[in-house]
Formats: C-alpha cells, structure tokens, sequence
C-alpha cells in the first residue's frame, strides 16, 4: 500500500504527523531526537527513530495479534508507520511494577521494591504544567475521560502489561514500568496509540540488571543506542 503524506499536522518531541489521502489514517515519523525532564534535556541519536519505528511496530502488532485494539496499521519504512487517526485522550496512563523514577522521588518509596500487583497511575498532558500526577477523579470532573473510558484503560493497560512482562521474560528482561496513550477513532472507539519503545518503558536485564532503556540518556549512562538495539536483536531474534 502507498501512504502519501498530505498535510502537516503535528510536530512533538519525538515524532511528526502527517494526514494522509486516505480520510481517517495519519503518517507518523520517528525522529532521532531524545528528551528527557519535560525537554529540559536534550540530544539527537542518529538511529533511534529508526529503532523505536521497529520497536514499536513489533510491539503493537503483537498486542493486536492478542486482540488490543491499537491505532497501529503497518510499518511503511525506516522511519514511518501508518495508523488510524485518533483524538488522544489528553492522559499519560503508567503502569508499574517495579518502583523506580518519578515514584520513588515522589513518595519516598525503595528503589526496586516489587509489587504484588501492578500500580496504574494517570497523568495530566500537559508540557506547560509538567504533565502532573491526576486522579480519576480529577480526570472525571475536568472532562478527560468518561467513567466508561476509565473501565477500559485500565483493562486495557493491565491486559497490555500481562503480555508485555510475558514477551520480555521470555527474553531476559524485566519490564519494570511504562507508560500508554489512548486515542479515540472516528467510530467512537478508545484504542492504544503513541508508541510503545525504550522511550516510554523501563526494561531491566533479568541477570545484570543493566538498564535497556531511556534511563541510559536520562542517568548520563552512556550507550543509550546500544541499549535500543540490543532491545530490537532480542525481539527480532527468532523464539526457541
Ligand atoms: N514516561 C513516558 N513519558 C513521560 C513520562 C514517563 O514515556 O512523559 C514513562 C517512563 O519512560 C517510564 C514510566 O513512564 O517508563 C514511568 O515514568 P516516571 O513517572 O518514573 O517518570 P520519570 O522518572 O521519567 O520522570
């Protein structure tokens, strides 16, 4: 299939949107471009967009293979995929299961304390304010998501998690926390959007321990790429 790009649409942190011919479908591009602290931090990576497009494809048709719903349609190349076009519910959804980053700052809890169920947590888009931490209801009374849209989120995102901790451990990694956005179709529909890529989860090395994710570039840990790309080579690599 051939996926003109038609209009601008959106250039974010991380990629650029475009429409396309064909009503209700976007283009998106993956750049090498990574931020951290609310884009306070800043760098280019001459290969990241290309991993995460892979990374991320990969990803979300495994969800849809297990009937997640998703905005994903296909991988056009490097650095492009098509997906429906969506209006994106303007809440970060982070699902834990492992306590590190912002939590830990937060509520003084122990670095790699494990927990006994996963913690979804809402947070507000919003550059301007830092993106902050919401409630449901806050997210009910401002309008955000309806009770109904709440329901499914949070099926939706523990569902995600099951599979995802699954497809890691089978590949030596922990999958310690990340984040979802979800996107309404033109039928009405909630669906998984945005991207699912070492820029929006944590994963540890189940024997080392070595963090294979953004953490590298956020820490100053070096090797951030190799860290995407060996992500990539254990996901690509065939199943025994
Ligand atoms: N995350 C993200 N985008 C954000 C904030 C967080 O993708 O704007 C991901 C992050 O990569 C991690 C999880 O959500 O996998 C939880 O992040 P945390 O709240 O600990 O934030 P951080 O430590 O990045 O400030």
């Amino acid at each position: 299939m051939s996926w003109e790009k038609k209009e601008f649409l959106y250039e974010g942190k991380a990629k650029k949107v475009w429409s396309t011919e064909r009503d209700g479908f976007y283009v998106i591009e993956y750049k090498d471009d990574l931020t951290a602290f609310n884009a306070q931090k800043k760098a280019t990576m001459e290969g990241k967009g290309q991993l995460n497009n892979e990374i991320s494809a990969h990803l979300l048709a495994y969800l849809a293979s297990r009937n997640i719903e998703t905005h994903f349609v296909e991988r056009i190349d490097e650095r492009k995929q098509a997906v429906k076009a969506v209006s994106i519910i303007p809440l970060e959804v982070v699902v834990r299961n492992i306590a590190t980053g912002s939590l830990c700052k937060r509520l003084g809890i122990k670095e790699g304390l494990e927990f006994p169920r996963p913690l979804l947590e809402l947070y507000l888009k919003n550059d301007a304010l830092d993106d902050p931490l919401v409630t449901e209801d806050h997210a009910l009374l401002f309008g955000w998501a309806s009770e109904e849209d709440l329901k499914i989120i949070r099926a939706i995102s523990f569902k995600v998690n099951e599979l995802l901790k699954e497809l890691f451990r089978k590949r030596s990694i922990v999958l310690v926390d990340f984040k979802l956005e979800f996107g309404r179709t033109g039928e009405g529909r909630l669906v998984l959007a945005d991207e699912i890529s070492p820029d929006t989860c944590r994963f540890w090395d189940s024997s080392t321990g070595n963090r294979l994710d953004k953490d590298r570039f956020r820490k100053d840990l070096g090797d951030v790429l190799g860290a995407y790309r060996e992500i990539w080579r254990r996901l690509s690599a065939k199943e025994e």
